[in-house]
Parts: structure tokens; sequence; C-alpha cells
């Protein structure tokens, strides 16, 4: 798996100078971030992390991963149409989990009401590593879905140019050319237009519900001006806005200062401390509507960690995607083991299991957003805590994938140009809009690649732990 650049890996004259281009030239591509001392004005922004050198990705593996999209596309639109699966696979989640139960409950009463919106559209990062086998092949493996706020896809459109720049100045314009195109945030903002010209009305808009503290920003600027580019409004706004100025009419059309809103697309949401009781009031008035949600409550509980972990038992894709042995065959490739900690004897045993070998496994809490896993001694710790009580319920048990390590230099703002051996992750984005019963649009939208020191076991680019990457297919 080995970059063609290894000769000039340690050419440290060279490399520093490569890197004060690169940083120059992310900042004119727009790999942007507002910075941590001023989250919401950008008057002072900075250069969004990323590494030096693009990171070598299996091709095969690569193909792989853009072939199952569809397929996950089709299964997550098949979770959240499935009433009793989700409340099957949820329900001991729920008696101990909180957030995920509070959910639960906006999908239930929005199901008992009857759903006012007949348009679907979901937005969904399918992110893998390179599992390293005994025999040294690397194989894809999941390690999650995220169907709400999956971000990144504006960003990353921007890393290949600034990649074949830095490729060029050290010698390797043949590598440059090979670098591959890439623009998810053009194939969100596809999947958005469709939803909103399928809601039927040309003055409403589209809302993308924010954060408090939005340093992300420009990666969503790219999805809102691809839709501008479409003559399609945009407004922006927090759940306390819709708290304060959003309303429905009679036939639950949603309104916000007086504008009427075709598509909710949410980068917020996804963690407990994005709601107060205020906000939750404002969930449930936005999910009761007629407006297409992206995601809808139910494809947002489609994707926990609960749900990922009942998929992999044998027989439940069978259930849930009838009549598709390939898609079924080509989506349980790429899982790795996921076990139940559920209460009872299965649940003993895997947590013995855990216990006994640490560092195989990672324990998941049904938790988004990076750094909430646990790993080796402390999850050997918290399993022996908890032991068989109902609060290991919250909990799923995931096998620990082993990626082959590559150096690279990871660039952060304010900090020194430094070495490390790093492992990536790839993320496939899906996109589909179904309309009643008939799928209209199923694509995968683009990818990105994310690459961080070895040293931490977790967190994403957000959380500042992994940085953007480009990858370079051998
Ligand atoms: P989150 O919803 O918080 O993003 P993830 O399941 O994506 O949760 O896990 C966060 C990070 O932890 C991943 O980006 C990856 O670096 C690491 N991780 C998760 N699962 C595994 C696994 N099975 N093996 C190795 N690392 C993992
Ligand atoms: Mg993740």
């Amino acid at each position: 798996m080995a970059a063609p650049w290894e000769d000039v890996l340690r050419n440290e004259p060279a490399i520093q100078e490569a890197a004060s281009v690169a940083v120059d030239a992310a900042l004119l591509e727009g790999v942007l971030m507002r910075t941590e001392g001023e989250p919401n004005a950008s008057d002072v922004v900075n250069y969004a992390p990323f590494t030096l050198l693009p990171s070598a990705v299996p091709s095969v593996l690569f193909e792989q991963a853009y072939a199952v999209q569809q397929d996950f596309n089709l299964l997550v639109d098949a979770i959240s149409q499935n009433k009793e699966f989700l409340e099957d696979t949820l329900a001991s989640t729920i008696k101990v989990d909180d957030f995920t139960a509070r959910l639960f409950r906006i999908h239930m009463q929005v199901l008992e009401e009857g759903l006012a919106q007949s348009v679907f559209l979901g937005i969904n990062r399918s992110d893998y590593m390179f599992d390293c086998g005994v025999d040294g092949t690397p194989a894809l493996k999941q390690i999650e879905i995220n169907t709400i706020a999956a971000s990144f896809g504006g960003l990353t459109s921007r890393t290949a140019a600034v990649h074949g720049q830095v490729l060029k100045m050290l010698g390797k314009s043949k590598e440059a050319s090979r670098l591959l195109p890439n623009n998810p945030s053009k194939g969100l903002a596809l999947g958005i237009a469709k939803a909103w010209e399928l809601y039927g009305s040309q003055s409403a808009v589209v809302m993308f519900v924010v954060e408090e503290v939005q340093r992300n920003i420009f990666d969503q600027r790219c999805v809102e001006n691809e839709l501008w580019n479409r003559n399609i409004r945009v407004i922006r706004k927090r759940f306390r806005d819709v708290f304060e100025k959003g309303s429905l009419d009679d036939a639950k059309r949603l309104y916000m200062d007086g504008q009427e809103v075709a598509v909710v697309y949410y980068r917020e949401g996804y963690v407990p401390k994005n709601y107060d009781q205020q906000n939750w009031e404002a969930r449930l008035l936005l999910e009761r509507s007629r407006a297409v949600k992206c995601p809808d409550i139910a494809t947002q509980l489609a994707g926990t960690k609960k749900v990922q972990q009942e998929l992999s038992r044998p027989g439940t894709l069978e259930r849930l995607l009838p009549g598709r042995a390939e898609a079924v065959t080509r989506i349980r490739a790429t899982f790795a083991g996921l076990y139940s900690l559920d209460v009872g004897e299965e649940g003993d045993k895997i947590a013995a299991m855990a216990i006994a070998d640490p560092d195989q496994f990672v324990l998941k809490p049904q938790r988004e957003g990076g750094g909430n896993n646990l790993y080796g001694e402390e999850l050997r710790q918290v399993l022996e805590k908890i032991r068989d009580s109902p609060e290991r319920t919250s909990y799923i048990l995931m096998d620990k994938i082993k990626p082959q390590p590559a150096i690279n230099y990871l660039l952060r703002a304010h900090s020194p140009l430094q070495v490390s051996e790093c492992i990536s992750e790839l993320g496939i984005f899906g996109v589909y809009v179904r309309q009643g019963k008939e799928m209209v649009m199923n694509k995968a939208a683009g990818h990105l690649l994310r690459t961080k020191a070895i040293e931490h076991a977790d967190g994403g680019v957000a959380a500042g732990v992994a940085v953007l990457d480009t990858p370079y297919l051998v």
C-alpha cells in the first residue's frame, strides 16, 4: 500500500517548503474553517487541518466502497420505513439511553399522527477503514454509517487541487495528474434540489438547521452555493430560531418568519448537547411538518450504533432487503464483527470475551461526533464496573479494525510540522430521494478521506484529531 513518494518523505528542506506552499494553496482553494477563538465570525479564518501528502488507498477497496453505496442507501431507507424493526431493535437501548429514547418518542408520535411528509431525502456517509488481515491483505470494513449531518462533503472537494500542487512541487507531476476529481457537495445539493422540486412550491426555501457554534460554516456554504446556483433560496436557522419563529398551518406546511420551508437539512441535532427543552420542541415541530426532512427522525434512528449491531445478525439484512441477495452480499462483506451487550446470557458471554482480550475490541455508546468510544484497559474497566446491569445495553461491542499505518505530515494551524505514523478512514457520501414508495434518486455522491496519527484511537476532523486527506489509488 506504499505511496510512490517514500523517497521524498525524509527530505526535510523539500518537505518544509512544500508545507508552506500547501498551506497557501489550501487558503486559496477555500479549505477553510473559522477559528476556535472566533467561531461565529468570518473576519479571522484559517485552513482546515489536512495532510501534506495524499494517502495511498487500494483501488479495489475504493471501488468496492463506491459499489456498495447504493445498497446502503436502500438499506437505510428500508430501515426507516420498518416500524417493527426499529421498535424491536431499540427496545432495550431506549430503556437506558435517554437521548435515543427522546428521538424514539418523537418518531412514535409522528407515526401515530400520520406522516405529513411524502418526499424523503437521505444524505449519508458510510465510513470504512482498511483492515489488515493476518496475511497482510487489506479488507474494507465499515466503521459506521452517518445518517445525519454527515460533514466535509464541501471542503473535501478542494483538497485534491492542494495535494496536486504539493506533488508537482516534489517532482511528482505524473502522480499529481492521477488524483481523482471529487465534489460531494454538488451531489448533496442535487439531492436537496430534487426534494425541493418534488415538494412542489417555487417560493418555498431550503432551511439548514445549524449549530450555535458554526466553525465549519464553509463546508456548509459549499452545499448552499450549489443550491443558490440553481435559484433555490437557502436560509440558515438554529433550533432556537425554529422554536421562536417556526409554525405549521392547517396542512402542516412549515413556515419560518412567514416563508414556507420545503426542505429541512440538519447540520445539527445528533448529540444530546444540541438540545434543551425548547430545542426538543422545535425538533418535534419540524418532524410533524410536511417539509422534507434530511433526515427524518426514523432515518436518524436507522443510523444508531445499536441498529448497526443488529444488522450484523444472520438473517437481518435478508429480512430488510427481500429479493436483493446481491446487495445483501455486498453489504455484509463490509461488516466487521459486531456484538450485542444486552442483558442476558449472550451479552454476558460477549462481555467476558471483551474483558479477556480488550485490545481486540471497541466499546461504543449510542453517540455521534467522535471521542466517545472506549478501548483497551478503559474498555475492560467499564465492562467490569457495569457487569450485567442494564447500563451495559447502552453500548455495543465491535471488533477493532487494524489498518497498516503509513508515514505522513499533518498540517494544523499553529502546530509545528511533524512526521506521524497515520491511518486513514474513507467515507462515501450517499444521496437518495423517495417519493411515496418510489425511489427517484439513488447515488454515490463522492468521497472523503480523513487521516489521523495512530496514537489517537478516536475522533474526527471537527474533534481536532483527524485531518482532511485525498486518496491516491494504488
Ligand atoms: P462517531 O459516531 O463518534 O464518529 P465512530 O463509530 O465513527 O463514532 O467511531 C469514531 C472513531 O473511532 C472512528 O473514526 C475510528 O477512528 C475509531 N473507530 C471506530 N470503530 C472502530 C473500530 N471498530 N476499529 C478501530 N477504530 C474504530
Ligand atoms: Mg464516525
